[in-house]
């Protein structure tokens, strides 16, 4: 070791052998987007799989957050998180929407629902809340301060696939929930992405959206956009469907050795499992008390880079920090304290499916010193 660089994640790849045979279909078939075969074969497969309704497919997880905003006719403000990736507010920011940053509760990294009823307006319309690193968030308070107010909720779950609560999708929350099938993802298409919504007319309006708005070979019945998924990225995305859950469970012992060793690790502290929650373990954020450690959280990054660890501090810097977002008055530092305090402390492990016990070890030695 130390020599071999470990990246902090690691595609999940379906093997050729089996995906050639498919390319060789489709080429045979001659359809190459626009709802083909195996387009609609994974948005039943996935239907089925993750116990959702209704999915339309995208060619990224940033599409469906902007079409979402369209199909619910979403103006004006929208309070959502600054802990997340940026692609969350820029949504927001593409459709013309003042995004109103509310802090975030310190043990599970997602929007605090004490402190989004001091952030509603006469122009808020929206709460565009993130499962954080696929923790679910308090989706039962967050819907109660919704209906209280005549909200929408549109949760970005780029980071929930497959997470489940008491048995039931954490997709199924709120108006309308999008995933991200991005590479990088415990469940990836090379790009692409999804939205979940509840019933057929949402459905069938964001099929629209998604391309160009075309209602039928002459009508448009909406200014839509192009993010449709092609049959190749389809068909990967079947075959990995297949491996998906044996992918979450190597995560999770990876997640299972990190835990036993960084417990007693003075002034490292990281998220436990939460009670009824079935996890997808898509990133393992550790939390650097600089005092306590003995090394500030930039220190421990750049040594473990040193040493060919690549770890990434997700989510530093926050997006209310990034120039498009700072000059608004909700992205102030000290209405965001605990967001803050998070981002300046976060280190993200490498974790994914075939992260190997030597890999594991090697971390780990680095990190207990
Ligand atoms: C990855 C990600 C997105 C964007 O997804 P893409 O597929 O990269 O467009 C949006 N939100 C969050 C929280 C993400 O992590």
């Amino acid at each position: 070791m130390g020599n071999k660089v470990i990246t902090v994640t690691s595609p999940l790849l379906p093997s050729l052998d089996d995906f050639i045979p498919y390319l060789q279909d489709i080429w045979d078939r001659k359809w190459l987007t626009n709802n083909g075969h195996y387009h609609k074969e994974l948005e039943r497969a996935l239907c089925e799989y993750l116990e959702v309704p209704y999915i339309s497919l995208f060619t990224n997880g940033t599409l469906p957050l902007m079409c979402a905003l369209q199909a619910l006719r979403i103006t004006g403000e929208v309070i959502t998180t600054p802990y997340s990736f940026v692609a969350t507010t820029h949504a927001l920011w593409w459709n013309g929407i003042k995004p109103i940053f509310v802090d975030i509760n310190p043990e599970t990294c997602n929007i605090d629902p004490d402190k989004i009823e001091a952030a509603i307006t006469p122009k808020t319309t929206a709460i565009m809340p993130v499962h954080v690193y696929g923790k679910p968030c308090d989706v039962e308070r967050i819907q109660e301060i919704a209906d209280k107010y005549g909200l929408k909720v549109i949760y970005d779950a780029a980071h929930a696939f497959g997470v489940k609560v008491n048995g039931k999708s954490i997709l199924e929350a709120g108006d309308i929930s999008t995933l991200s099938f991005h590479a990088t993802k415990v469940y990836n298409t090379i790009e692409g992405g999804a939205l979940i919504c509840h019933d057929e007319k949402t459905k069938n309006r964001i099929d629209y959206l998604k391309n160009f708005g075309f209602a039928g070979e002459t009508t448009i019945v909406a200014p839509g956009i192009n993010g449709k998924m092609d049959e190749v990225r389809a068909v990967y995305g079947l075959l990995n469907l297949k491996q998906v859950d044996a992918a979450i469970n190597s995560r999770q012992q990876v997640a299972i050795k990190y835990r036993e060793v960084l417990r007693n690790v003075e002034g490292i502290s990281f998220m436990e499992d939460m009670p009824g929650v079935h996890h997808n373990y898509a990133y393992f954020p550790i939390f650097v008390d600089a005092p306590k450690y003995g090394m500030t959280r930039d220190e421990l990054y750049f040594k473990m880079k040193e040493q060919n660890i690549l770890s990434r501090r997700y989510f530093y810097p926050l997006i209310s920090e990034f120039s498009t977002y700072r000059g608004l008055e909700s992205a102030k530092p000290e209405n965001l304290s605990v967001s803050h305090k998070i981002a300046n402390s976060v280190i993200c492990l490498p974790m994914y499916h075939n992260l190997d016990n030597s890999a594991i070890e090697y971390i780990l030695n680095l990190i207990v010193k």
